[in-house]
């Protein structure tokens, strides 16, 4: 089998056209979407991810402002720009990137995140919210996986998911999710006993474990449709090696996503979904 390939990057771009005449209709009432991103530190991939999402918002007219910190800023600094952002109406999201010098509370300073602006839906109020099945927003590599199945019409109802990875901002999330959609989910970690007859069970796998090219042809049932989240730089390799062995997983699976081009550009998409509806909402609240 040859599997037919999920493109996250054409479907991110039809969402993206989809968002330009709602930016339009907000700005026609004077109100023009706002994305404020806290970036502290220089971890160049942190810099680089903030700069394609700040030139992705401008793509559909979403307002983007950084606020960089260095890198030995104070609990108390971070907060008060967060505290600030908080209260400024004409930010209508605000994401802090991931992730944060080791000295800083990151949970701390997700918790004060104003839960009507948390776009990325990762604070722990987002994420309550959504085992509760109330969320605002969603966490947007998550949502943007389970968009991308749902636009190539992937069932998800009755279907046995794995999820490999139990991270807060990716596995767990969207764990609960695939459960919302009547999916039976498993998630594995690195204290899962013998992953591959785990994996193997899965008719819906995604790999979101940090691990380059961890899962291969031989852990995928036939016929699976894999999603592959990870994003990995692997020295000797030019650009960014998946969680899956795509060549072996693509000779098993009937969907699978690349990398790049698959669940990457799902995730900005909804970042600037999530920022237009924060957007729309406030206006419906006025
Ligand atoms: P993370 O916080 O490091 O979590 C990795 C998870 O995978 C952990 O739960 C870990 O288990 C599990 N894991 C690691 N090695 C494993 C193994 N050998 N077998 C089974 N489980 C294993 O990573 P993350 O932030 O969720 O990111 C995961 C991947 O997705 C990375 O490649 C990242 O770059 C990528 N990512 C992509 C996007 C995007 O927009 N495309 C967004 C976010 C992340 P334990 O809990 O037991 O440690």
């Amino acid at each position: 089998m040859s599997a037919t390939l999920l493109d996250g990057a054409a479907t991110a771009a039809q969402i993206r056209e989809g968002l330009k005449p709602r930016v339009q209709r907000l700005r026609d009432v004077g109100v023009v979407p706002k994305l404020s991103v806290v970036i502290i530190g220089d971890d160049p991939a942190s810099h680089t991810y903030v700069r394609m999402k700040a030139k992705a918002c401008r793509g559909v007219g979403i307002e983007s402002e950084t606020y960089t910190l260095p890198h030995n800023a104070t609990q108390c600094e971070a907060e008060e720009v967060i505290d600030h952002l908080n209260v400024d109406d004409s930010v209508h999201g605000i994401l802090l990137q991931h992730p944060v010098p080791k000295h800083l509370d990151e949970i701390r300073l997700l918790n004060q995140l104003s839960p009507d602006k948390d776009v990325d839906g990762i604070s722990p109020a987002s994420l309550g919210a959504l085992v509760a099945g109330v969320a605002k927003f969603i966490a947007c590599t998550p949502l943007g996986i389970v968009e991308l199945l749902d636009r190539y019409t992937i069932p998800l109802e009755g279907k046995r998911a794995v999820v490999v990875g139990r991270s807060i901002i990716l596995g767990k999330p969207l764990a609960l999710l695939l459960l919302q959609r009547h999916a039976t989910v498993t998630v594995c970690h690195t204290r899962t006993r013998d992953l591959p007859s785990v994996t193997r069970e899965a008719e819906i796998l995604v790999a979101a474990c940090g691990r380059a090219e961890l899962i291969t042809g031989d852990m995928i049932r036939p016929g699976a449709v894999v999603v592959d989240a990870g994003y990995n730089r692997v020295e000797g390799r030019s650009g960014d090696v998946g969680d899956v062995h795509f060549e072996s997983a693509s000779q098993v699976a009937s969907y699978i996503t690349p990398v790049p081009g698959g669940v990457g550009p799902m995730t900005i998409a909804m970042l600037l979904s999530n920022t237009v509806r924060a957007a729309e909402m406030r206006l419906e609240m006025r």
